[in-house]
């Protein structure tokens, strides 16, 4: 099933794009929870982590963290360090169900993760 993040990448709702390719979209997040923090979604449809393959979508996941690593240059916090997280199903808290590698950065982080 389509979520919001189709309609983003259809462009029929706004979002503040920062890279796009030919299968890799990154926006900003609407609820940013760190001074940079960026969705990095493939263009089609995958719900979950559960549903990768490494035989099927190894580049399109090398393609995201390129991206990734693009942005965070770009954003100025590739030196001090970010974090990259793919929350997957309800325990971790996935709110929409279309893969999304979330960058965060600007700020020092606490781990463990809540
Ligand atoms: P999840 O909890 O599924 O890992 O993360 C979903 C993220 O998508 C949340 O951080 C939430 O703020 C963000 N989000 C949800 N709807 C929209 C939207 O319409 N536009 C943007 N830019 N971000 C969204």
């Amino acid at each position: 099933m389509s979520t919001i993040f189709t309609k983003i990448i259809n462009k029929e709702i706004p979002a503040d794009i920062v890279y796009e390719s030919d299968n890799v979209l990154a926006f900003r997040d609407i609820n940013p929870q760190a001074p940079v923090h960026i969705l990095i979604i493939p263009k089609i449809e995958i719900p979950t982590i559960k549903e990768i393959k490494g035989s099927e979508h190894a580049v399109l996941l090398g393609e995201m963290y390129d991206a990734a690593n693009e942005i965070a240059k770009k954003e100025g916090i590739a030196e001090e360090g970010f974090r990259l997280v793919f929350n997957c199903g309800n325990n971790a808290g996935q709110e929409v169900y279309h893969i999304h590698m979330h960058l965060l950065g600007g700020r020092k982080m606490t781990w463990p993760p809540g």
